[in-house]
């Protein structure tokens, strides 16, 4: 009998048939055939059963057969369960209360020692007639059993979902892979633990880790999130057990934009620098830093610019070049062409009055200013050092000035001066290092005029 499957958006349960498509090298849920779960159990059980497994059990499947220390026959007390599941199943229906894939009903209640976090008895309230429990079908209950197989420790265990299959199954096929090894050195570990504590360092390496796995340059052609469900199922409170980690599609295809890019070197130099590192912290030493909190992903993860971290504003120089700025502040920042250009074009005007006039006190004000006003004083006066030095062309028309320069004024006016000075140091950087000597100078003469608000 095949059509037993079917995806749910259930994590637990699509995690068990992903890893079950992938355990049998198939393609679709519904392809999976009854008779083909029943040759997995022996597998799963014999893995359940391994010191290292059955200790994550108790964070899987608390108070069951499994974890039972009065229960001696572990394995066969298990399939026997997995055996009445199996017996249970039908093939999908168009309908029914079950809560996960809708189209079955559900046979028995299921509670958190089969099914993880189907609630304690502590929430009571929060389920009908007062039952802990959920209305699964066996067939959802039974395809649970086979998560663990590609669960990922980070602390809590971690369960990944994603709207792209593929990225699911990639991510599956290493969790078999490690399971194989395990299997052949007979040296069992458990489910794939890499030293991550920090589930949001763990989500960028996980999809990081997938983008390589499988270098395709369609990632962006199609929109793949990725959440992690970073919970515990175990016994005991604290009963916070579950938090949830999301990557939209836009960082996702950013990251594998990144990491296929000529200058993926420079982006994992920008990565470095989002670290809040202490003195001791060797940013050499992945294993001492991988879960230090890292700015720059949890700025990704918000929605919250990191422009900051493409630029050393002590050397006054970047960490990549424009065109990857501009893939990032359109593709993430969601920003208009037609704006990045005008700025990218008045930025490169104003280097140039930089260096003709040999004025370094102007960078300095650019970078210092400190609200609106201040920052269009500057340009105020750029202006007017651009028509002593001879230049007829304006720096900006009143229309490129008012839709593109500062379009919400007050509130568009900081991107607009981080663009600016990126692209200074892009433009400056090697004329500010030959001419050091002058420019140090120019600023102890120091005579020129205070800036004045308009
Ligand atoms: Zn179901």
């Amino acid at each position: 009998m095949n059509n037993i499957f079917t995806y749910t958006g259930n994590p637990f349960v699509d995690a068990g048939i992903t890893a079950m498509l992938v355990w049998l090298d198939k393609e679709n849920p519904e392809e999976i055939e009854d008779y083909e779960v029943k040759n997995l159990f022996n597998e799963l059980t014999d893995l359940y059963v391994q010191k290292s497994w059955n200790m994550m059990m108790y964070s899987v499947f608390p108070n069951s057969k499994l974890t039972n220390p009065s229960v001696k026959d572990k394995k066969g007390e298990y399939d026997k369960l997995l055996n009445e599941l199996l017996s249970e199943v039908v093939a999908l229906d168009s309908h029914g209360n079950c809560i996960a894939c809708g189209k079955r009903d559900s046979k028995r209640y299921f509670t958190k020692t089969q099914v993880p976090l189907t609630g304690t008895s502590d929430f009571i309230n929060f389920f009908s007639y007062g039952n802990g429990g959920a209305d699964y079908c066996s067939a959802c209950a039974l395809a649970i059993q086979f998560s663990p197989l590609v669960f990922y420790k980070c602390g809590n265990l971690v369960c990944l979902q994603s709207n792209n299959k593929e990225v699911e199954k990639i991510y599956a096929k290493k969790c078999k892979s490690f399971i194989d090894v395990q299997k052949a050195t007979k040296e069992y570990t458990g489910c794939n633990d890499e030293g991550y504590t920090n589930p949001v360092n763990a989500l960028f390496h996980l999809v990081t880790d997938i983008i390589l796995t499988y270098d395709r340059r369609e990632w962006h052609r199609e929109n793949t999130g990725v959440r992690l469900y970073h919970f515990t199922n175990f016994n005991q409170p604290p009963l916070d057990n579950l938090s949830i980690y999301d990557m939209p599609d836009e960082i996702f295809k950013f990251l594998a934009y990144a990491l296929q890019h000529e200058e993926r070197d420079n982006w994992k130099k920008v990565i470095k620098r989002g670290y809040f590192t202490t003195k001791k912290a060797n940013l050499d030493d992945e294993e001492e830093y991988k879960n230090l909190r890292n700015d720059v992903y949890e700025r990704l993860l918000r929605g919250q610019s990191i422009l900051k971290y493409f630029v050393d504003t002590n050397q006054r120089r970047t960490l990549v070049k424009w065109s990857f700025l501009e893939y990032y502040m359109k593709e993430v920042r969601k920003m208009e062409a037609k704006r990045l250009d005008t700025i990218k074009k008045v930025a490169d005007d104003i280097a140039q009055v930089i260096k003709t006039k040999g004025n370094i006190k102007r960078l300095a004000q650019l970078e210092t200013a400190k609200n609106y006003g201040e920052f269009r004083n500057v340009l105020r006066l750029i202006i007017k050092d651009r028509i002593n030095a001879g230049f007829e062309k304006p720096l900006f028309s009143i229309d490129e000035y008012e839709k593109y320069l500062f379009p919400e004024g007050n509130l568009s006016w900081k991107e607009t001066q981080d663009l600016i000075v990126f692209r200074l140091y892009e433009q400056l950087h090697d004329w500010l290092v030959n001419n050091d000597k002058e420019i140090k100078e120019d600023l102890v003469e120091d005579e020129e005029e205070d800036i004045e608000l308009i």
